[in-house]
């Protein structure tokens, strides 16, 4: 809802920007939904033998307590999911799953869109507020594309449209600066071959 008001709000200033910020937030979903629905890596059982006979061949410091799975040196067992992740990198609450050998990518490649949205979103309205002119009204009839998107007619005058745009700076704001650290923690990492659990853990 935030995000299609603010789109009408800002949209009425300038189409380009509005229809850009658009296209980027669509992008970030798209890349949020395909980290949160891909596999991370889960360690699968052996087909077609217990825990006790693998408790013979395995060294049992390899088998999993939790999820009876044979550990592999770059695993660990997430308490969130209770399965053993390859090359764990750590649980996100803001996807609600696993990041690991199989979504990591997806979860930078989201990282930097949503950074890259928030940061556009944040210059675009900066740019609008500082050129908004007295006369700016502005209506959304019911003859109108958006109208379709957020079916309310708006009378928009530039109070309106003030507040708005510095609601949407507060918020951006606030986003920008942990979202760069994050990309900037997760590239670091992704560069040199670690994970964020090899950085902050204490085991070997
Ligand atoms: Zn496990
Ligand atoms: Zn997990």
């Amino acid at each position: 809802m935030f995000f299609i008001a603010w789109y009408n709000v800002s949209s009425n200033f300038d189409q380009l920007l509005a229809d850009i910020n658009l296209g980027l937030g669509v992008l970030s979903l798209i890349l949020w939904l395909r980290t949160q629905f891909s596999n991370p890596g889960f360690i699968e059982k052996p087909r077609e033998m217990d825990f006790l006979k693998l408790m013979q061949i395995v060294d049992p410091i390899q088998l999993c307590p939790d999820c009876l799975v044979i550990r592999t040196p770059r695993s660990r067992h997430c308490s969130t999911c209770n399965r053993c992740v390859e090359r764990f990198d750590h649980h996100c609450p803001w996807i609600n799953n696993c990041i690991g050998q199989q979504n990591h990518i997806y979860f930078i490649w989201f990282l930097i869109s949503i950074f890259t949205t928030i940061g556009f979103i944040f210059g675009s309205t900066l740019y609008s507020l500082i050129s908004m002119n007295r006369n700016d009204v502005t209506f959304i009839t019911q003859n109108d594309l958006r109208y379709w998107i957020l079916p309310i007619e708006i009378t928009c005058n530039i109070m309106v449209k003030k507040i708005v745009s510095i609601f949407v700076l507060c918020i951006t704001g606030f986003f920008l600066m942990p979202v760069l650290l994050l990309l900037y923690i997760q590239v670091r990492n992704f560069v040199a071959n670690r994970t964020t659990n090899e950085r902050f853990s204490r085991r070997p």
